[in-house]
């Protein structure tokens, strides 16, 4: 990734403990594709971003996502969703690595094929961010055991992927539970014409930044 010259995250408007976590983490200067979205989302702005796999992606929208949290308030403020259960578990651990560990932030997962009773009993205790696979999060909230009131940024993860597996209804439906004036951040390896229509349905004016893969 050495081509693009280096950005630090310190250029960003991130609060100084965050920038001391990520110098934490050994995160210096932001990858292509955290350098080219993370302004606009900081800033709120819906956004499109695709970049290979492997390209940072996740801190990308975590950074954005966990800026938005208001930790006092014990409801859902951000829901990320993902294609897999393996891919939920790993977003849901960089959300934590990334959020200071002062902040107490809650991140609970919730994917399909996982025994509902834990999820139900994390969900029951309260949680800032939500990681989860379509169907399972429909699941809750038809059992309100999650609401959505609250939300302020709607992530959709490998949004490409979600729709080869055939998430286009779930996502759409579960996007109708969000408040209309949430922030939305789409993430994709590649941009297929499902992404365009799913845009389309739910985002306002999202800014598209693409990056190219790196020789
Ligand atoms: P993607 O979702 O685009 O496939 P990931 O978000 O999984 O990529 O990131 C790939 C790897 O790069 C992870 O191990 C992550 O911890 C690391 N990483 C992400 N951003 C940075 C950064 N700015 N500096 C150093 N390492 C980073
Ligand atoms: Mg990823």
């Amino acid at each position: 990734m050495a081509e693009t010259p280096a950005t630090r995250f310190s250029t960003l408007s991130l609060p100084p403990a965050a920038l001391q976590n990520l110098q934490r983490l050994g995160y210096e200067t932001m990858t292509p594709v955290q350098a080219a979205s993370l302004p606009h989302a900081l800033a709120g702005k819906d956004v499109i971003a695709q970049a290979k796999t492997g390209s940072g992606k996740t801190a990308a929208f975590a950074l954005a996502l966990l800026s938005r949290l208001d930790v006092r308030s014990f409801a859902p403020q951000a829901l990320v969703l993902c294609p897999t259960r393996e891919l939920a578990d790993q977003v849901t651990q960089e959300t934590r690595r990334l959020a200071r560990a002062e902040d107490n932030v809650k991140v609970v997962t919730l994917s399909g094929g996982v025994p509902l009773r834990g999820q139900l009993a994390s969900l029951e205790k309260g949680a800032h961010v939500v990681v989860g696979t379509p169907g399972r999060v429909l699941d809750h909230l038809g059992r309100e055991s999650l609401r959505l009131d609250a939300l302020r940024t709607l992530v959709l993860d490998e949004a490409d992927r979600m729709l080869d597996m055939g998430f286009f209804d779930d996502i759409v439906a579960v996007a109708r539970n969000c408040p209309a004036g949430r922030q939305t951040l789409l993430f994709s390896a590649t941009y297929p014409e499902g992404i365009a229509k799913l845009a389309a349905q739910f985002m306002r004016e999202p800014v598209t930044v693409k990056v190219e893969a790196q020789h």
